[in-house]
């Protein structure tokens, strides 16, 4: 496979961008990334014209792959031709701010934003203002973007800041406790009870390989922070309209939390975020609720109308069932691989996220065929070795992955995610042959 335009544009932008690039991330992999020309479908071309099955779907925020249905890309121009933006409100944020309220019963007003990352930002400052304390909870592992309160390292009260820069205090105010483990969970509420504002958690852990939650967990989030005075924040940014359908990961779960952050797929491929929640909570953010929260940008008319259509076609087609049924195939199919080529491997996700984890238990500890779907089923023949924590994530091989794995996969002409923990994307515009191409790829890599 040719790469040297990539690579030649990789040189060039090393003299002008940090890492040559504009999210960290994106420089993960060695000796280079390739550059992206365009898309098609579920598929990517790079700068040297080589195709690859696209699994990384921009990160997450594209149910349709790289081509937009026919009413999402005619309102997105249809926006366009009106003028970008005007900084004052406009009709298309009302009606995707009660499409979002329609179908998810916890949302009951929501205030959109420009990322995932504003979006957790708003959500602290908003529980924080709300319940008079400061301390955040969050999951050991766990990422809800680039932002302080939660860029933490480090066990239960005992976190430092994961970036420099971060002043040390800030670490003071979160507290990190092991995902699934509702004794932890206890525990920093008898301690620190009457200083936790909230709770933030994904439904699903999609940033630390993909670990669902196991029965129960949420209730035991939702009860505790309720008897405390404190709220649950579901960081909804990858699970939203995902996970769930349109009811999210939440309705799945049948968890109403206090406070929703959505990003990726609400902006239909745009850069967005959002808080939602009860109304006497969100209402705060207005300029007589007094907690501060502005965008020059937010509620940008062209995201809000890609985001609001996307939905809307996926409200009245087959969207998530395509998309869970070829998810099911993938990862079925996956397993058999890992069962018989790499048995200490986990296949995890559910739906239209999925993920080949390279932990390590040695094959004797379990026998028996895994359902797949990482439901976290205490029946399943798997379910002790199931990654149930960023503890258990952590063991497996790092390097594995990023050295030798996605190279392998690239060559075979298929684009996984440059991070081993981040979650792949099944959309709309993937077909059965690229299932079986991926599979082939994986058995030929693994
Ligand atoms: N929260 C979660 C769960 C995420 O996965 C991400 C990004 O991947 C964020 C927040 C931050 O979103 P953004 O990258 O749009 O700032």
């Amino acid at each position: 496979m040719n790469h040297d335009r990539s690579r030649d544009l990789y040189d060039r932008a090393l003299s002008v961008m940090p890492g040559g690039v504009n999210s960290s991330v994106r420089a993960a992999i060695e000796p280079y990334p390739f550059f992206v020309e365009r898309g098609d479908g579920g598929h990517v071309i790079d700068a040297d014209g080589n195709r690859y099955v696209d699994w990384v779907m921009g990160l997450g925020p594209l149910l349709y792959g790289h081509d937009l249905p026919q009413p999402v890309e005619s309102a997105v121009q249809s926006k366009v031709s009106e003028g970008p933006m005007f900084g004052a409100p406009t009709e298309i944020e009302v009606e995707h701010a009660e499409f979002v309220t329609r179908h998810v019963p916890s949302v009951e007003s929501i205030r959109f934003v420009n990322s995932g990352t504003e979006a957790t930002v708003s959500a602290c400052r908003l529980a924080r203002a709300a319940t008079g304390r400061d301390k955040i909870v969050v999951m050991q592992g766990g990422y809800h973007g680039a932002q302080e309160t939660t860029l933490v390292e480090g066990e239960y009260d005992d976190v430092e800041p994961s970036s420099p820069g971060i002043p040390e205090e800030f670490a003071e105010h979160t507290l990190a406790v092991p995902f699934n483990d509702e004794e932890a969970a206890q525990r920093v509420f008898e301690d620190h009870g009457e200083d936790i504002a909230a709770v933030m958690v994904e439904p699903i852990l999609a940033n630390m390989g993909i670990v669902a939650p196991v029965d129960g967990y949420h209730e035991t989030l939702r009860d505790l922070t309720e008897d405390n005075g404190a709220l649950l924040i579901f960081d909804e940014v990858i699970t939203g309209f995902r996970v769930g359908g349109l009811q999210c990961a939440q309705g799945k779960f049948g968890i109403d939390p206090d406070i929703t952050t959505f990003g990726k797929l609400i902006g239909g491929g745009f850069p967005v975020g959002a808080i939602g929640g009860r109304s006497e909570l969100i209402e705060q953010f207005t300029p007589s609720g007094e907690v501060f929260q502005a965008g020059t940008f937010s509620g940008h008319p062209v995201t809000m109308a890609a985001g609001l259509e996307s939905l809307r076609y996926a409200a009245e087609h087959d969207v998530h069932e395509h998309i869970n049924d070829l998810g099911d195939r993938l990862r079925t199919g996956l397993q058999e691989i890992v069962e018989d080529q790499a048995p200490e491997y986990t296949v995890a996700g559910t739906e239209g996220i999925f993920k080949v984890l390279f932990t390590r238990d040695a094959p004797e500890t379990f026998e028996g065929h895994c359902e797949g779907g990482c439901s976290q089923r205490p029946d399943c023949p798997r379910f002790e070795h199931c990654p149930k924590n960023a503890a258990d994530v952590a063991a497996g091989q790092t390097d594995r992955w990023r050295r030798v794995f996605w190279g392998e996969m690239k060559d075979q002409g298929v684009f996984l995610s440059q991070n081993q923990f981040e979650a792949q994307f099944v959309t709309y515009a993937h077909t059965d042959d690229d299932v079986e191409t991926t599979l082939e790829a994986y058995k030929q890599a693994l």
